[in-house]
């Protein structure tokens, strides 16, 4: 292990012991944080695939309205209402699998914006953030 390596570990090791870095605000268990998205990323799978879709919202059969409505028009219009469900699952799964990823490259907190860290609060209440409040509102 070179220098620079050997540097790095012990930042990681830092950051993921939850000691304070130099003044950083985000404190946020780590451990935590990876449990909390892992469940979520679970839980939505699974209702992606209770609605027909795999976990990158692609449909992966016929959906089963056309039997179930005599009429068309109400077929379409479910259909539509789960397609919004789905896209909505995916953009809060995407959420999640960016989460993960800046867990693993020790990024985790930083808004993938602006840079700043993302208060502690916000990440405990939603672990899937990756933006903060106010990139987060000028995306959505
Ligand atoms: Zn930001």
């Amino acid at each position: 292990m070179n220098p620079v390596q050997a540097a790095v570990t012990v930042a990681l090791g830092t950051i993921q012991t939850g000691q304070d870095h130099e003044g950083m605000m985000t404190r946020v268990n780590l451990d935590q944080a990876r449990k909390a998205l892992d469940n979520e990323r679970t839980a939505l799978v699974r209702q992606l695939k209770e609605l027909g879709a795999d976990e990158r919202g692609e449909l992966t059969g016929e959906m089963e309205f056309e039997d179930a409505f005599a009429d068309a028009g109400a077929a379409t219009a479910e259909r539509n209402e789960t397609l919004t469900i789905i896209e909505n699952l995916k953009t809060e799964l995407d959420d999640i699998d960016a989460a993960l990823v800046q867990l693993a490259e020790g990024t985790y907190g930083i808004c993938v914006d602006c840079g700043e860290p993302i208060p502690v609060a916000r990440l405990e209440f939603r672990p899937n953030s990756v933006r903060c409040v106010s990139c987060k509102a000028s995306v959505s």
